[in-house]
C-alpha cells in the first residue's frame, strides 16, 4: 500500500499545466495567470485629495487650532474628474472633492468636518502638515512596475487592478475540461422512481461541483452500466471531449467490476491501495496524455479522495502554484480512536475560539455516510492504530 503523500507524489508528478489563452478580465476570476503584468502607467495617475474639504499651502497651518483659526479666501471649487485652474498661494484655498486634482501650488488638504464656509471664505479650525491627506501620483503602483507575477490566483481584487492598469485582457492558463461518468447497474437518475435494489447517483453530482469549485469546467457524462461495451464507448467518448476524465466506483474487488478491465485498455492505469481511509482503492493514470482518475464509488470515499488526489492534480493542471490546503492543529473534543491500519480522514465540525482551533468529529463516520460529510466544515487526521484523548491536538484542515 501507498501512503496519501507517496501516492499523491506520483500523481502529480505525471500531471503537466495546459496552455495558456487570453481571456476577458471578467472570465479570469478564479483562473491563473500565465503572464507577469506590468503598470503601464502610474496609479493614481495624479496628485489628488484624499478627503472633502480645502485644498491649502501647509504654511498657512502652523499653529493653527480651535483657539487660533485661520480665514482663508477659497479661489476656485475642484470636482473629482475635473483639471484645475488656479494656483493657491498663501492666503487662498480651493474647495475640494475626494479624488480631485490637488492644483499647482497647494500641498495639503484640510478635512472639512473641521472648517466652516461662508461664501468665499472658509475658517479652519486645525491645523494639516505638508502631504496630508494628499494622494500622490504612482503610490499605489508605479508605471513600469511588476505588479502582479504568473502563477497569481485571479480574485476580485486582481480583476480590480487589471481595470486600473487599462486591461481589458489577460494570458491566463485554459482552465481544465473535465469529464465525468458514475457507473454501476444500480444507479438511478434523479426523476425516476427507485426499483428495488437501486440508489440514486450521488456522486456524479458532488463530483461535478467540486470540479467546479476547482475552478475547472465539469463535463456531465451520464451513467454507464456495468457492461464493458457500454462502459468503455461511453469514457471513450468522455475523454475525447476534456482535458481529463474522472469515474466513479467499480475500481474495488467486486464481481461486477468492469471499470477496471476498461480503464486498462485506455492507457497506463494503475490501481493504487492508499492507505488511507475512507478511499483505499483508487485507480490512477494517463490515456492520450490525459489523466484519468478512478474514484471508489462509496460517497464519502469518492468526495473525499476527491479533495486529497484529484483537487491538487486539477488545480495543477490550470497553473496554480498552491495545491494543497493548508492544515493547522486543533484540539480534540473528544476522544477518538482508529483501529485501522490506514490514516484515518474523520469528517469533523472546527470552530475556533480564544486563538485554538477545536474539532469534533460528526458521528458515524462509514464510507457511505454521505451525511457525515454534509455536518462537516473539514477533516481531522488521525494516524494509524492512535487513541487520542479529548484535549490532545491533532492535523485539521478546512475543506471547500
Ligand atoms: P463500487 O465502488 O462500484 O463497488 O461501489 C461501492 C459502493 O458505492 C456501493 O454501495 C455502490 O452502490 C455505491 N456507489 C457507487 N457509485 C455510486 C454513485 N454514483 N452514487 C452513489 N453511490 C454509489
Ligand atoms: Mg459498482
Amino acid at each position: 500500500m501507498l501512503t496519501v503523500e507517496e501516492a499523491r507524489q506520483r500523481m502529480l508528478d505525471t500531471i503537466t499545466v495546459l496552455p495558456t489563452e487570453a481571456v476577458g478580465i471578467l472570465d479570469s476570476l478564479g483562473m491563473v495567470l500565465a503572464e507577469d503584468v506590468y503598470a503601464c502607467e502610474n496609479i493614481p495617475p495624479f496628485h489628488n485629495s484624499a478627503m472633502d474639504g480645502f485644498a491649502v499651502v501647509a504654511a498657512d497651518m502652523v499653529d493653527v487650532s480651535k483657539a487660533r483659526p485661520v480665514r482663508l479666501s477659497i479661489v476656485e471649487t475642484i470636482q473629482a474628474g475635473y483639471a484645475p485652474t488656479a494656483n493657491i498661494q498663501r492666503g487662498n484655498a480651493a474647495r475640494i472633492m475626494t479624488g480631485a486634482m490637488m492644483p499647482e501650488g497647494a500641498d495639503a488638504v484640510v478635512m472639512k468636518e473641521v472648517t466652516e464656509s461662508e461664501g468665499e471664505q472658509v475658517t479652519i479650525f486645525e491645523g494639516v502638515d505638508p502631504d496630508e491627506n494628499v494622494r500622490f501620483t504612482g503610490e499605489s503602483v508605479k508605471q513600469g512596475d511588476l505588479v502582479m507575477s504568473q502563477g497569481k490566483l485571479i480574485r476580485p481584487q486582481e480583476i480590480a487592478m487589471f481595470a486600473s492598469l487599462n486591461r481589458s485582457e489577460v494570458e491566463v492558463y485554459r482552465r481544465p475540461k473535465v469529464a465525468v461518468v458514475s457507473t454501476g447497474d444500480e444507479l438511478t437518475p434523479l426523476g425516476e422512481p427507485l426499483a428495488a435494489g437501486k440508489i440514486r447517483d450521488s456522486n456524479r453530482y458532488g463530483i461535478c461541483a467540486q470540479i467546479e469549485e476547482a475552478g475547472c469546467y465539469p463535463i456531465d457524462m451520464g451513467i454507464a452500466r456495468d457492461d464493458e461495451a457500454e462502459t468503455e464507448h461511453k469514457f471513450r467518448k468522455a475523454l475525447e471531449g476534456a482535458d481529463a476524465l474522472i469515474t466513479s466506483g467499480g475500481v474495488s474487488v467486486g464481481e461486477f467490476d468492469v471499470v477496471k478491465t476498461v480503464l486498462s485498455k485506455l492507457g497506463e492505469i494503475n490501481f493504487w491501495r492508499v492507505a488511507m481511509k475512507p478511499g483505499k482503492p483508487q485507480a490512477y493514470g494517463i490515456a492520450d496524455g490525459k489523466p484519468i482518475f478512478g474514484l471508489p464509488g462509496n460517497p464519502v470515499s469518492s468526495l473525499v479522495v476527491f479533495e486529497l488526489f484529484v483537487r491538487p492534480a486539477l488545480l495543477k493542471m490550470g497553473g496554480h502554484s498552491e495545491l494543497l490546503r493548508p492544515t493547522f492543529k486543533a484540539v480534540l473534543e473528544e476522544d477518538v480512536s482508529n483501529r485501522d491500519g490506514r490514516v484515518s480522514f474523520m469528517r469533523s465540525v472546527i470552530t475556533s475560539r480564544d486563538g485554538k482551533y477545536y474539532a469534533k468529529t460528526t458521528g458515524p463516520q462509514g464510507s457511505g455516510i454521505l451525511h457525515s460529510l454534509v455536518l462537516a466544515n473539514g477533516f481531522i487526521v488521525i494516524p494509524a492504530g492512535a487513541t487520542i484523548a479529548a484535549g490532545e491536538t491533532v492535523e485539521a484542515q478546512l475543506m471547500g
